[in-house]
C-alpha cells in the first residue's frame, strides 16, 4: 500500500505535511494551493495562495484576493514550485478557466488532487491532461451509473432549436456565473449562433475575464440595457436563482431553460420549473470518471466530492484499490 504518510485529507481540506500547506481548504489558511475558482475550492483569508494566473484572477474578481501581491503566486500549466521537499505542479483540469489538478511529487511518490474536471471539449479551457501518479484523488460529482451526459452539440442543438421554434418569445438559460455560462455561450458560437447574446448583470465582469483572456464569447448585451421586445427569439443567460425570479419578467413570455448536469433528473427539472432541460455540466459524467481512473491507472483512488459509494464499488468491483474521502462543504449543485 502507498505510504502517503505526508497528506492528510481533513473534513476542512488536504493537508501537504512537510510543506505545511493546504489544497482548496474551506477555511482560511497560511498556505493554499488551489485548484480552481468556484466557492467550494477557492476562498479568502489565505495567507499566500498558490495558483494559476486564470484562477488568482478569478479569485481576485469574485472574492476580492489580492492577485498582484507578492505573496501570493502563478504558475501555468506545467510550472509548479517546491516547498519542504514537495514538488507541486498545476495540470489542466478541463473544468473552467484556469482548473487545475495539483501534482505533488515526494520521495518518490506521486499523487494527484483533480479538483473538479471533465474529460469532455470545452471551447473555454484547456483540456484535462492524465498525469501518472500513485495515489489519484478524485472528485464522483456523478459518480453514479444513471449520471451520462449526453453529447453537448446535441443539448446545443436542441437550445437552438427552440429559439427557432419561438420566434415570439424569449429562451431563458440558468447557468451557474463561472463557467457555465461561458461555456454555453461559446459553445452556442461553435454551433454558429452569431446573433448577440443577452445576459444578466451578474455575468458582466466575469464574462469580460474570460474574453480578457482570451474566450471569444462575440457579441453579449445586458438585458437592463434592452428593450423587452428586442429580445424575442432571442437567448438570454442569467443566473439560475434568475430563472423563476420577478427579473425574469424583463423578458418577453420566456421559455425556461437550464444547462447542468443535474438536469438528467427529471425531478430536478421539475423543481425548478424548466421546460428545456439542457444536460451540460462541466463534471466528468460516470464513463468520463471510471475511463479515466482506469487510463491513469493509480495505485490507490481516493474519492471525494459527491457520490463517493458508487465510484468506490466500482473500484472494489475492477479490483482497485480506493477509499472515500468525506470532506466539508462540497457539494455545490449550481456549479454542475
Ligand atoms: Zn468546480
Ligand atoms: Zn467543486
Amino acid at each position: 500500500m502507498p505510504g502517503a504518510s505526508w497528506i492528510e485529507p481533513h473534513l476542512s481540506g488536504i493537508y501537504v505535511k512537510p510543506a505545511d500547506l493546504w489544497i482548496d481548504p474551506s477555511r482560511p489558511v497560511a498556505r493554499a494551493a488551489v485548484t480552481h475558482g468556484h466557492a467550494d475550492h477557492a476562498r479568502s483569508g489565505h495567507g499566500s495562495v498558490f495558483a494559476t494566473p486564470e484562477t488568482l484572477a478569478i479569485m481576485a474578481l469574485r472574492y476580492g484576493v489580492d492577485a498582484e501581491a507578492s505573496h501570493n503566486q502563478a504558475f501555468a500549466y506545467g510550472g509548479g514550485f517546491e516547498r519542504g521537499g514537495v514538488r507541486f505542479s498545476f495540470h489542466p483540469a478541463g473544468h473552467v478557466l484556469g482548473s487545475a489538478q495539483i501534482l505533488m511529487e515526494y520521495r518518490g511518490e506521486r499523487i494527484v488532487v483533480t479538483g473538479d474536471y471533465k474529460r469532455r471539449a470545452d471551447p473555454t479551457c484547456a483540456p484535462f491532461e492524465v498525469v501518472p501518479c500513485d495515489i489519484f484523488v478524485t472528485e464522483a460529482t456523478f459518480g453514479l451509473p444513471v449520471f451520462r451526459h449526453p453529447p453537448t452539440g446535441d443539448e446545443i442543438a436542441k437550445l437552438i432549436g427552440a429559439v427557432r421554434a419561438e420566434p415570439d418569445r424569449a429562451i431563458l438559460v440558468g447557468a451557474y456565473a463561472l463557467g457555465k455560462a461561458q461555456r454555453v455561450i461559446a459553445e452556442l458560437r461553435g454551433a454558429g449562433w452569431v446573433a448577440p447574446i443577452y445576459i444578466h448583470g451578474a455575468f458582466e465582469r466575469m464574462c469580460a475575464l474570460y474574453a480578457a483572456h482570451g474566450v471569444d464569447l462575440g457579441e453579449l448585451r445586458l438585458v437592463s440595457e434592452t428593450d423587452k421586445a428586442a429580445m424575442a427569439g432571442q437567448i438570454v443567460i442569467a443566473p439560475p436563482s434568475a430563472l423563476n425570479d420577478r427579473w425574469s419578467r424583463r423578458l418577453p413570455d420566456p421559455v425556461t431553460a437550464m444547462a447542468s448536469g443535474w438536469m438528467r433528473v427529471r425531478q430536478r427539472a421539475r423543481q425548478r420549473m424548466v421546460e428545456l432541460p439542457l444536460v451540460i455540466s462541466d463534471h466528468a459524467d460516470w464513463d468520463e470518471l471510471t475511463a479515466t481512473i482506469a487510463e491513469v491507472n493509480p495505485k490507490e483512488s481516493w474519492i471525494t466530492h459527491g457520490s463517493e459509494d458508487g465510484l468506490l464499488r466500482w473500484c472494489e468491483l475492477t479490483q482497485r484499490k480506493a477509499r472515500a474521502l468525506h470532506l466539508v462543504g462540497r457539494d455545490l449543485e449550481e456549479e454542475a
